[in-house]
C-alpha cells in the first residue's frame, strides 16, 4: 500500500506522462550523442570500437567530425570537400534532402550533437530563459547565411584552381587546414563548433594534463578568440536555447532552406487553441523562439526554423497541436 502511494505521489511529481517526448527525446540524443562520438566511450572505458566502425561509415552525418575514427569529415564538411574537388556532391546532397523532406529537421532536434550538448545548457537556466526582440531576433537568424555562403565561395574558389592551376590549388587547400591551431590533415576546423569540442578542445586539455600547465590554452592569440567565442556560444546557449542552432550553424542554415518543403509538419487546431492570451505556452516553451501562433493553422514551421522538437506538443495544454505527414 505504502509503495503504491510513494508511486502515484511520484508520477504526480514528475509527470512522466506529461514529459515522456522530451524523456524520449533525451534518450535518443544520449544514445546518438555517444554513437557519434564512439571515441568518448573508448576514452572512459579504454575499450577498442574499432569493430563497430563499419557500421557508422556508410552513413556520413553519424560520424562526429573528429571522431578519430571516422573518415574526417561531418555531413556538411563532405559536401564541401566534393566541392572543393570539383566534383558536385549530388549523392550527399540528395541524401540531405530527402532526410529533410520525409523526418523534417529532426536530425538537428535529435540527433545532432551539437543540439544535445546545448540542450544540456539550457537546461541548466531553464528558469531564467530569455528571448531576444522580435525584430532582433529575426535579423540574427539571417547571420547563419554567412558562414554557408562564404564557405560555399570558398571551396567553388577552389575547385576553380584546381581546373586552371594544380600548384595554386595545393597551396590554396594547404592554407585552408589552419595549421598548426587546428588538425591540420583536415580543413574547415574554424568554421566548426564540432570540431572545437569534440577534437580541438579535448587535444588541448591532453597537452594541458600531460605537461601540467593550462599555458597551452594561451599558447595562441588567435585559438584563445576561438575560445572565447565558442564558450561564449555555450554560455549563451543556458539563457538562449540553441544559440548556435538559431544563428550561427552552416547545416542549420541549409536545414531552415529546405524544411519549408518538409512533408512532416505540424499543425494547430483552430478549434482547440484558445490564443496568445489565454494560453500560449507553446510559444513559451519552443526553444527555437519561434511565434507558433502567427502561423497558418494548417501547418507551421517558424519559417524553416523549426527543429521539430515536439517541445510546443508536449506543453499545450489542449493538445491542439499534432504531427501531420504530407
Ligand atoms: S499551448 Fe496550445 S492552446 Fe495554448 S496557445 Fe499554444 S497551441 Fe494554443
Ligand atoms: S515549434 Fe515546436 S517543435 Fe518546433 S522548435 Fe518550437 S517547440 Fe520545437
Amino acid at each position: 500500500m505504502a509503495l503504491r502511494s510513494s508511486l502515484i505521489k511520484f508520477r504526480k511529481e514528475f509527470k512522466l506522462k506529461e514529459h515522456s517526448i522530451t524523456i524520449t527525446r533525451r534518450i535518443v540524443q544520449i544514445i546518438a550523442f555517444f554513437m557519434i562520438n564512439y571515441v568518448i566511450l573508448e576514452l572512459i572505458f579504454a575499450i577498442n570500437l574499432l569493430a563497430i566502425e563499419n557500421l557508422f561509415k556508410v552513413v556520413p552525418f553519424l560520424h562526429s567530425p573528429r571522431n578519430s575514427l571516422s573518415g574526417g569529415a561531418g555531413f556538411l564538411e563532405y559536401i564541401f570537400f566534393s566541392l572543393g574537388e570539383g566534383i558536385f556532391p549530388f549523392f550527399l546532397l540528395g541524401i540531405l534532402i530527402l532526410i529533410i523532406i520525409f523526418s523534417n529537421r529532426i536530425v538537428c532536434g535529435w540527433i545532432c550533437p551539437i543540439g544535445t550538448i546545448q540542450d544540456g545548457c539550457a537546461a541548466i537556466g531553464v528558469k531564467k530563459r530569455k528571448t531576444l526582440k522580435k525584430e532582433t531576433h529575426e535579423k540574427l537568424l539571417k547571420l547563419k547565411y554567412v558562414p554557408i555562403i562564404f564557405l560555399s565561395l570558398l571551396f567553388v574558389s577552389l575547385a576553380i584552381s584546381k581546373l586552371f592551376d594544380p600548384n595554386i590549388y595545393t597551396v590554396f587547400k594547404e592554407s585552408l587546414n589552419f595549421e598548426p591551431i587546428f588538425s591540420g590533415d583536415r580543413p574547415l576546423g574554424l568554421f566548426s563548433l564540432s570540431e572545437f569540442l569534440f577534437y580541438t578542445l579535448p587535444n588541448q586539455i591532453k597537452t594541458s594534463w600531460e605537461t601540467g600547465s593550462i599555458l597551452p590554452f594561451f599558447s595562441n592569440f588567435f585559438l584563445l578568440l576561438v575560445y572565447i567565442f565558442y564558450f561564449g556560444i555555450l554560455i549563451g546557449s543556458i539563457w538562449y536555447p540553441r544559440i548556435y542552432c538559431r544563428y550561427i550553424c552552416p547545416f542549420g542554415a541549409v536545414a531552415t532552406a529546405l524544411n519549408k518543403y518538409s512533408l512532416l509538419k505540424l499543425s494547430r487546431s483552430p478549434v482547440k487553441c484558445v490564443g496568445r492570451t489565454e494560453c500560449g505556452k507553446c510559444e513559451t516553451a519552443c526553444p527555437k523562439q519561434i511565434r507558433i501562433l502567427d502561423e497558418p493553422f494548417e501547418f507551421f514551421n517558424g519559417k524553416g526554423e523549426c527543429d521539430f522538437c515536439l517541445k510546443c506538443k508536449e506543453t499545450c495544454p489542449y493538445k491542439a497541436i499534432n504531427i501531420k505527414f504530407g
